[in-house]
């Protein structure tokens, strides 16, 4: 905890209001995943931010490229039920010819996400949600005693967390705030002032 009247003291307090009140900072993420072992050390819980400036062909988490949300089909889940094809204001669903399930004319989707709720299965998700920064600290706090016992935290993932440095920031801040170890996966394609902001946590 830095010392009281200091920028970084001020900032914190501004961030924790930020969180809680009605004002919530706000960023896009497609992924909470709890209890991960791979990104930092300890248990932790890894938050997925939508959004990179590069675009390599090997990235592990491609659904992280695009800052906007996508549509995903996961054809192994879909029962041909239909519900889908007569959901869809753009036409884009139609019953696959090929394999069983639907095929989605990705030139007719605009991603609006109408079909996922009447997606029983979840072959159909929306990677990438708005989400407050306190909804996602709500998340991250419940494993707060796995965090202790074993050395961990919470690590932000992508994408790449830099392109949202006011959420990254937010969460990073909180976290801090509350003893939780904190983490960044980033591919270092940023500013320096912005690389600054986050690693001060
Ligand atoms: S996301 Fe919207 S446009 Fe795309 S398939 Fe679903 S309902 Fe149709
Ligand atoms: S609603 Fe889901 S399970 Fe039903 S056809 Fe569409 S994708 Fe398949």
């Amino acid at each position: 905890m830095p010392e009281p009247n200091t920028g970084e003291f001020r900032l914190m307090r501004r961030y924790r209001k930020g969180v809680q009140t009605m004002r919530p900072i706000r960023g896009k993420i497609f992924d909470i995943q709890r209890f991960s072992i791979h990104d930092g050390p300890g248990i932790r819980t890894v938050v997925f931010l939508k959004g990179c400036p590069l675009h390599c062909p090997w990235c592990c988490n491609p659904e992280g490229i695009s800052y906007e949300s996508e549509l995903a089909y996961y054809p192994q889940r879909c029962f041909d039920c239909g519900e889908c094809i007569h959901i869809c204001p753009q036409k884009a669903i139609t019953r696959s010819f090929k394999e069983d399930g639907v095929s989605i004319d990705r030139e007719k989707c605009n991603d609006c996400g109408a079909c996922v709720p009447f997606c029983s299965s979840k072959a159909l998700t929306l990677m990438g949600e708005e989400i407050s920064a306190g909804q996602v600290m709500k998340e991250v706090k419940k494993d707060t005693v796995f965090y202790r016992v074993s050395g961990g935290g919470l690590t932000l993932s992508g994408g790449e967390p830099m392109e949202q440095i006011n959420f990254t920031e937010a969460l990073l801040s909180v976290a801090k705030q509350d003893g939780i170890n904190t983490a960044v996966e980033t591919c270092g394609y940023t500013s320096s002032s912005l690389r600054y902001k986050a690693y001060r946590f």
